[in-house]
């Protein structure tokens, strides 16, 4: 699991002394954010204030605005202002593109402020996202940049002699909600912002409560780079806030992340106002399935660190582990040493692997489902209770013997938990896939096996928005998304920004 430092360069948590951190501790502490509505920064109309915290200490890091329906409608208001009559729908799309490559480029000359700040908010470790959330958000930033320019309507063939034209248009869909979750706050944000304003569209942003910094801190870019006044909108708060914005009637589409629940309230709310489109992308339950002939080595090392990965807290992580038979117990020895490597700590510390849960309660469920399981008669070959002392830590844990009809084993945990199971050796791809697919979720599953074909008849077979073969994780340039109680919709590449369009087919007869 240690991320090996390449040369003599120093690492991003040796960059950062201990001086560094608590000046930019006393910087966040030293101001209170305010909602970015117009291309200004605005206190909250009822002057409430939030308080997010490092996840490792439990210390309030900033206070921010607690936004309400009005914070809303304001913002909403000058996204629909920024859409018809402003700047944004006189750019060309190649000017819309200038701006996007333009913000990505400032982001990644700060890239290690960046970091920290995440690291800080959200409690990851400052490698995964200076490897991993960084580049992707960047990478998909400037793939849908390019799409910009390259989103197009059609013109059906027709025959000489016809009298007139057939054709469809792509217009941006309108004003568009973005209501992110805590676990990936920069990957989110600006996966979702680019590719809306690849589109042409006006955005209003609700960035989650428990980690808005990073949200705040892309609007203060945008407003640097040069987008129009109302392009750009962002309201802090709650679930207050990001209610008001579903039901919001001047508010086109809803790009959701986030929980099963609030997935279900942001339909509801579409269904009860105008009817807008939703695209969710919500939890998972992902299978991993490991065959006799995997690299089992190199799979249980990318089991254990996906996993760990933002402390289990990642949508398409594999959590139930599937395991043929002959190599059980072979493959969770190595599974285990694996995840005894794991270095726990503050995230933005040097030599941590893995950093704290976002939150007490999201660490005391995991805790509980983790204790029912074994109650139920599950063992944990590795950790099953929270680290004692000050921060949110939770250790690699795995279930064995987990009931298949335990809370374990059917619901999302989102922490650094997998249940494990055997499956028969001579069980075809098919009936493997059929384990795989009992659950409510499909979001991602992997496969490891040397068998192309094996290989070939699991991706057939499994349910799921995203099928990875011998490892491999996030990849910007492919659609990413969920079917079954994980969500519709997909984000990423042509298909996501085509998500934020609206078609409109024309008729043009010539006169007569
Ligand atoms: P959450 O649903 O609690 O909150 C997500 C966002 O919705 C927050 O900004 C929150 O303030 C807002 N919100 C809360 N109540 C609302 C309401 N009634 N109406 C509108 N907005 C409301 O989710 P979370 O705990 O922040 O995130 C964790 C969940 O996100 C997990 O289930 C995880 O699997 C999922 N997730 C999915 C993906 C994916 O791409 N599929 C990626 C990351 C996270």
């Amino acid at each position: 699991m240690k991320q090996e430092n390449s040369g003599n360069q120093p690492s991003i948590a040796d960059r950062f002394g201990e001086e560094h951190i608590e000046s930019l501790l006393r910087e966040l502490e030293a101001r209170t954010s305010g909602h970015l509505i117009e291309g200004r920064w605005r206190t909250g109309s009822a002057g409430s204030t939030l308080i997010t915290e490092d996840p490792a200490t439990g210390r309030a890091i900033a206070e921010f605005a607690a936004g309400n329906a009005d914070d809303i409608d304001r913002a909403v208001t000058a996204a629909e202002t920024a859409l018809r009559s402003g700047g944004w729908p006189l750019l060309t799309a190649s000017q819309r593109a200038a701006l996007l490559f333009a913000l990505a480029d400032r982001i990644e000359r700060e890239v290690d402020q960046w970091a920290l700040i995440e690291a800080l908010d959200a409690g990851h470790t400052l490698t995964s996202i200076a490897g991993g959330d960084l580049p992707l958000g960047l990478r998909a930033l400037r793939d849908n940049a390019g799409w910009a320019t390259k989103v197009n309507g059609a013109t059906a063939m027709q025959s000489a002699c016809q009298s007139g034209a057939n054709y469809y248009l792509r217009e941006p869909v309108g004003v568009v909600g973005l209501i992110t979750p805590w676990n990936a706050p920069f990957l989110m944000t600006i996966q979702k912002l680019s590719a809306a304003l690849a589109a042409g569209c006006t955005v209003v942003v609700k960035p989650s409560e428990l980690a808005p910094l990073s949200a705040l801190r892309i609007g203060e870019a945008c407003r640097k780079v040069g987008f129009p006044p109302g392009v750009i909108n962002i309201v802090t708060g709650d679930g207050i806030a990001g209610a008001a914005l579903a039901r919001h009637p001047a508010v086109n589409m809803v790009s959701f992340t986030g929980s099963v629940d609030t997935g279900r309230s942001i339909i509801a709310a579409a269904a009860d106002s105008n009817l807008k489109r939703t695209v969710l992308e919500l939890g998972g339950k992902s299978p991993v399935i490991v065959f006799d002939d995997a690299d089992l080595p190199r799979a249980a090392a990318a089991i254990a660190s996906e996993i760990c990965f933002k402390s289990g807290q990642y949508c398409a992580a594999g959590s139930r582990l599937f395991v043929q038979k002959t190599v059980y117990s072979i493959f969770i020895d190595l599974l285990g040493a694996e995840m005894a490597r794991v270095r726990v700590g503050a995230g933005y510390r040097q030599d941590v692997d893995m950093g704290a849960m976002i939150c007490e309660r999201q660490r005391a469920r995991a805790a509980a489902i983790v204790a029912e399981a074994i109650e139920q008669g599950a063992r944990a070959s590795a950790g099953g209770t929270p680290m004692p002392g000050a921060g949110y830590f939770f250790p690699p844990t795995i279930l064995e013997g987990v009931d298949p009809g335990a809370r374990a084993w059917r619901e999302e945990i989102f922490a650094p938990v997998i249940a494990v199971t055997a499956f028969e050796d001579g069980a075809a791809p098919n009936a493997v896939a059929a384990l795989a697919n009992d659950s409510a979720y499909g979001l991602s599953a992997k496969v490891w096996t040397r068998d192309l074909r094996r290989a070939m008849e699991m991706v057939a077979c499994l349910q799921a928005g995203q099928v990875i073969v011998n490892g491999g994780g996030g990849e910007a340039t492919l659609p990413f998304g969920g079917t079954k109680l994980s969500g519709y919709g997909r984000e990423n590449g042509l298909e996501g920004v085509s998500a934020f369009t609206e078609i409109k087919a024309v008729r043009l007869g010539y006169p007569p």
